[in-house]
């Protein structure tokens, strides 16, 4: 039997193993060890955070075309391992393999958007009212920032932090989730072998409590860029506010996809289906909410749990699989847990709804992809986060009544309209309470070239993605001379 793979952290240009270490097991196969993980200390963090300060004057002092060609080759590199990466991805967190291969390709794209962005970075320049003045600002790094992850998109949301923090100027302190840390150890790695100069990346594996906090209250971060959970995020921010640094939150959702009367049937149920179930419920983005408006309400229903009662739970490896396991077994119990809820609230589990353990099943997280029916807005079901594979359809009297139970949440990430109405597609855009607005398509699944994020509840701060993510990782120095 070959040898379980270790992977250190790694600081100040060094593969650094820990005293304490954690295996990460495959959820779908918990015989399998993943890796052996290092477990950072405090004390590593200040190492890190040391060596990332030391760095940050070289590296923010080369010019942004040549930051770029590490960044082109980092994509390079991980391009060339596509296929075993994405492999890896799916053992580690579970999701398809076609899902995985999609996710690194992402990564890679971000690599090479980024890398662009460092020929392309733009000031503003203006014109003086006075005489012989020329004016303008120009963007200029921050220093050390902490990049705090979950582990739903374990290559993906690592990338769109760490290229746009890099071509900036900044040094990096990474930390991945605990739950599926392999693959941004790949990007990582892939930093090392581009030849990124020592002390410009720091990975830090280890536990939320110890690690973040320390990457948070470390004197020389100015800024923290964190995807999670919205218990976790908000905590994060009170702590960066003490030291009076910027944070960046992107946290949960209760998202709304609204289905209209003359909406496209067969669209309209893939659309929602793929947004509710695939990468198991998984996303930030995925649909919870599925509000039909009456007239159709039966038609859609009836159709939706056929099309959900098809669907393929296994292994993410295995050919035809669309759904594959939770990530744990805490988020196996809380998918159950809120299916129970929902019936002791008087609604119906039309499909699913319980824990999958024979056979195949039997040493994975498996749960079945569930339509729960005859719910209401005010229910549990209807207003916390899950993230599994749940869905809640929700009966909506006309488009008005829709969008009032659509925006009536505390969150605001992203949000769907299926419709065949021009008018109510411009109604819902600009009425709808989310960050991400999808018309005729799943609430989710977005590009990297736009901004991305929330609002409400379920973001803070500047976007991520896009030209907008440059906006959170740089500051402005605005110069006037006069000649
Ligand atoms: P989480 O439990 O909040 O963990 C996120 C990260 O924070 C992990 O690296 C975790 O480390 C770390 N952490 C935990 N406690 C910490 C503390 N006290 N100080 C500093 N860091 C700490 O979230 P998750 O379960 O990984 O991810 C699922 C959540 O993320 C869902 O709510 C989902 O909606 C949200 N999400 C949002 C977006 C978005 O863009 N809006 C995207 C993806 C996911 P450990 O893993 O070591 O505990």
């Amino acid at each position: 039997m070959s040898e379980t793979p270790k992977f250190p952290n790694y600081i100040n240009g060094e593969w650094v193993a820990a005293e304490k270490t954690y295996e990460n097991r495959n959820p779908a196969d918990t015989s399998d060890v993943v890796g052996i993980f290092s477990k950072a200390s405090a004390a590593d963090v200040t190492a890190a955070a040391n060596a990332a300060h030391e760095a940050f004057a070289g590296w923010a002092g080369l010019p942004g075309p040549a930051r770029g060609n590490y960044l082109f080759k980092v994509a390079d590199l991980l391009e060339k391992q596509l296929d075993s990466l994405a492999r890896e991805m799916t053992r580690e967190e579970g999701k398809t393999f076609p899902e995985a291969k999609g996710e690194t390709m992402r990564s890679i794209n971000i690599f090479r958007y980024f890398g662009g962005e460092g020929s392309r970075q733009a000031g503003v320049l203006a014109p003086s009212e006075r005489p012989r003045v020329f004016m303008w600002a120009e963007r200029k790094a921050l220093g050390v920032v902490s990049l705090i992850n979950p582990w739903n998109f374990p290559s993906a949301i690592p990338a769109w932090k760490l290229a746009p923090a890099l071509i900036s100027g900044n040094t990096v302190l990474l930390k991945p989730a605990s739950a599926a840390p392999l693959s941004s150890w790949r990007i990582i790695e892939a930093c090392h072998n581009a030849g990124i100069p020592k002390g410009v990346v720091n990975f830090l594996s280890g536990s939320g409590g110890e690690v973040g906090d320390a990457m948070v209250d470390n004197e020389h971060v100015k800024a923290v860029s964190f995807t999670g959970s919205c218990e976790v995020g908000y905590a994060l921010h009170e702590r960066a506010s003490k030291r009076r640094i910027r944070i960046q939150l992107e946290m949960g959702g209760k998202n709304p996809t609204i289905v209209l009367a003359d909406a496209d049937m067969a669209s309209a149920v893939a659309n929602s289906l793929n947004a509710a179930m695939f990468s198991t419920g998984q996303k930030c983005t995925a649909t919870s909410r599925i509000i039909v408006e009456e007239s159709i309400y039966d038609e859609f229903a009836a159709k939706f749990i056929a099309e959900t009662k098809k669907l393929k739970v296994g292994n993410g490896l295995a050919e035809g699989v669309h759904i594959g396991p939770a990530i744990d077994k805490g988020q196996l119990d809380v998918d159950a847990n809120y299916c129970k809820i929902a019936e002791e609230e008087g609604a119906t589990i039309a499909c699913g709804g319980k824990v999958l353990s024979d056979g195949d099943y039997a040493k994975g997280y498996f749960f079945e992809p569930t339509v729960i029916t005859n719910v209401t807005n005010d229910m549990r079901i209807a207003r916390e986060e899950v993230f599994g594979p749940v869905a809640a359809l929700i009966k909506a009297k006309d488009f008005d009544d829709a969008m009032a139970i659509a925006n009536d949440t505390e969150f605001g990430l992203s949000a769907s309209v299926q419709t065949q109405d021009v008018g109510r597609v411009f109604e819902f855009i600009k009425g709808i309470q989310a960050g991400l607005v999808t018309v005729n398509l799943p609430s989710a699944g977005v590009e990297y070239q736009l901004p991305f994020g929330g609002t409400k509840g379920s973001s803070f701060g500047p976007k991520e993605q896009g030209p907008a993510a440059l906006e959170f990782y740089s500051d402005y120095k605005t110069v006037y001379l006069k000649y």
